[in-house]
């Protein structure tokens, strides 16, 4: 037999006062929505990968243009 005390804690996103325990599914958050702020957060830290797209047209932009200068 054991049961969590509820204890109470503050959101770390918005410091509201919140509880901590099994029935607060987003814990330590107060809601959803703090905890998808925190996310985000995160994500936007960890995912950010820089956008390159130079494989696409370097070899099939100019193909005509470069046989029009060899022949010159
Ligand atoms: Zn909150």
């Amino acid at each position: 037999m054991s049961t969590l005390p509820t204890r109470k804690i503050r959101c770390p996103e918005c410091k509201k006062e919140t509880i901590y325990s099994v029935d607060n599914s987003y814990r330590p958050f107060c809601s959803e929505r703090c905890r998808l702020i925190d996310l985000g957060q995160w994500a936007d830290e960890s995912f950010r990968v820089p956008i390159k797209d130079d494989n696409e047209d370097s070899t099939w932009n100019h193909p005509e243009e470069d046989e029009k200068e060899d022949l010159d």
